[in-house]
Order: structure tokens, then sequence, then C-alpha cells
């Protein structure tokens, strides 16, 4: 069993957590919110009070932070110096899950490299439901030999397990998975919307659209009407989940890498307005509560 640094307990990285700790690793954690150390704690996990406590002596380090300057902060350091890299002993692996930058993952890829470390970046899909059911998709950037070890970890969290390529490759996954996840999102609430507009009640409507052409993971998975279904965020005010805000940050590294490789994202570039327009009053709603941008014209 590995002893393993686990930095960042939010919505994914608690569960996370909590899985490897339930398959016997030991675990230090480290976040800036207490509470989420407390919970921790109260599972088994030792807590740390800053990254550099948690990571002595682990061989592995994991991340699950909410944007690139996070990770870049925690591993590379700021004007204030500080910096994982530089402190942590030859040999460890390092797992990033935070969906960031492509060219931050390469960036914090390159500097651990230089110090002999292994780096992979491991953004997942498959939401809070699939982290606390240990359920979730891997997509992985970076040597095949630094995948190797991290998979029996990353079994330990998730069913799926892809090698996208090098360093960065997993995150260009994740940008095109989510992008394609609003834009079916948006459409999803569309669509509902439309329907109830004109008479139609949305189970039924979407038991309809489920059972036809329609059909998509935003409608039968995580359906965006309260009530339709039980257990998804938006029959619980919308609250936990996928963070607006975290979407509308992914949406913003989609037009990235749009822009810099030349690439036209005319519904990409729609559904990042849509959901700026719908930050301003509910960035920290799960994403699924763009609903609300067509249930205030009903
Ligand atoms: P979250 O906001 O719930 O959790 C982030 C956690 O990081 C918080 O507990 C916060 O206190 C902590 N944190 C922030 N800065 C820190 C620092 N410098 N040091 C230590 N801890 C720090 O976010 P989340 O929903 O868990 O998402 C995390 C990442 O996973 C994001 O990149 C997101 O895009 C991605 N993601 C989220 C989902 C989802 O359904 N929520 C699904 C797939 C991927």
């Amino acid at each position: 069993m590995s002893t393993i640094a686990f930095i960042g307990l939010g919505n994914m990285g608690g569960p996370m957590a909590l899985n490897l700790l339930r398959a016997g690793h030991a675990l230090r954690v480290y976040d800036l919110a207490p509470a989420t150390l407390q919970a921790a704690k109260a599972a088994g996990a030792m807590t740390a009070a800053s990254p550099a406590e948690a990571v002595a002596g682990a061989e592995v380090v994991i991340s699950m932070l909410p944007a690139s300057r996070h990770v870049e902060t925690l591993y590379l350091g700021n004007a204030d110096g500080g910096g994982l890299i530089a402190a942590i002993a030859p040999d460890t692996l390092l797992i990033d899950c935070s969906t960031i930058a492509p060219a931050a993952s390469r960036k914090v890829g390159d500097a651990a490299t230089a110090r002999g470390l292994l780096f992979i970046d491991a953004p997942v899909s498959g939401g809070t439901a699939g982290a606390a059911a240990g359920t979730l998709s891997f997509m992985v950037g970076g040597p095949a030999a630094a995948l190797e070890r991290a998979r029996p970890l990353l079994e330990k969290m998730g069913t799926n397990i892809f090698h996208a390529g090098a360093v960065g490759a997993g995150q260009v996954a994740k940008i095109a998975n989510n992008m394609l996840l609003a834009i079916h999102m948006a459409g999803t609430a569309e669509a509902l919307a439309l329907g109830v507009a004109n008479g139609l009640d949305p189970k039924v409507l979407s038991n309809i659209m489920a059972k036809s052409s329609g059909r998509n993971w935003s409608l039968e998975v995580y359906n965006p009407w309260p009530g339709v279904q039980d257990g998804v965020p938006a029959s619980r005010g919308y609250s936990g989940g996928f963070g607006s805000a975290l979407m509308l940050k992914d949406l913003g590294l989609a037009v990235e890498a749009a822009v810099a490789a030349g690439s036209a994202i005319p519904l990409g570039e729609l559904a990042r307005n849509l959901y700026q327009l719908h930050c301003q009053g509910a960035a920290s709603e799960d994403f699924s509560s763009i609903l609300k941008l067509y249930r205030s014209v009903l």
C-alpha cells in the first residue's frame, strides 16, 4: 500500500480520496477549507497544515484543484517562492487530476521531469456521482511508464483509464469532452423548456426523448429539470455537482485551444457565452442550472 499526499478535497477530490482510503492506502491530505479536512480526518486520513507537510515522505502526490493557476502555484510556486517540485523526493509520482490548460500541464510536467519526478495529467469525467462510486473515466497524458505506476491507484477511483498521449494530451481530451457536454446540456435545457412552454410535462418529455434520437447524457443521467430525476443536482437546488463557474473555465480553455490551433468552434463559443451570462447570477450552482436562462422567459 502506498503513502499518498492528496491535495484538494472539494466536490471531486473528497470522494476520490475516500475511495483510496477504503482501498487501504495511507493518505495525508491538504485543502484550504478546514471543513473538508475534518471530513477526511473523520474517514481516517491524516491531515497536513501545508502542501509541503502533506507530501513529505509520500510516494505519490495527487492534486484535484480548480484551475491552472492553483496547480502552477502548488507545484511551481509563485513570486513568494514555494512550489512542491523543488521539495519533493526524486522518483515521486505526481498525478494532477484537475482540468487545466494543456500548456499549464506541460509546464509542470517539464519542471517535474527536470527534477527526476514522474508527472501525468489525469483529468476525469463522470461527475461527483462517478467520484463517489469510483467509476470515473481518466484521460491521461504522460509517459506510459508513469501511467502504469499510477494505474492501480486510478483503478480504485475509476473504471475507464485512457492513455491520450504525451503530457497535456489528457487535458485536450477533457476540454473537447466538456465542450460537448456544455453544448448538449444547453441543448437539452432548451428542448425541455420548449416542450414545457407548449404544455408538456418535463418528465413525460424526458422519457420520450430518452427513447428517441435526442437521447444524450445530460437528459438521461443528469437531467436539468428539477424533480425529473432523483439524486441529481437539479433535484436538490443545483447544489453540489459541477459548478457553472468551472464549466465556464473549461469553455474558456476550449476557446484558447481553438485559437491556438486555428479551429472553428461556433457552438463551443456560443455555449461559453451562455455560461458567461449565466454565471453573473449562478456561478456557484451546478452547471445544469443553465436551464434557468430558459425558464426565466417561460
Ligand atoms: P471544488 O471547488 O469543489 O474543489 C476544489 C477544492 O480545492 C476546494 O476544496 C478548495 O478549497 C481547494 N483548493 C483551492 N485552492 C487550493 C490550494 N491552493 N491548496 C489546497 N486546496 C485548494 O471543485 P471540484 O468540483 O472538486 O473540481 C476540481 C477539478 O475537477 C476542477 O478542475 C474541475 O474542473 C474538475 N472536474 C470537476 C467535476 C465535477 O463534477 N465537479 C467533474 C470533472 C472534473
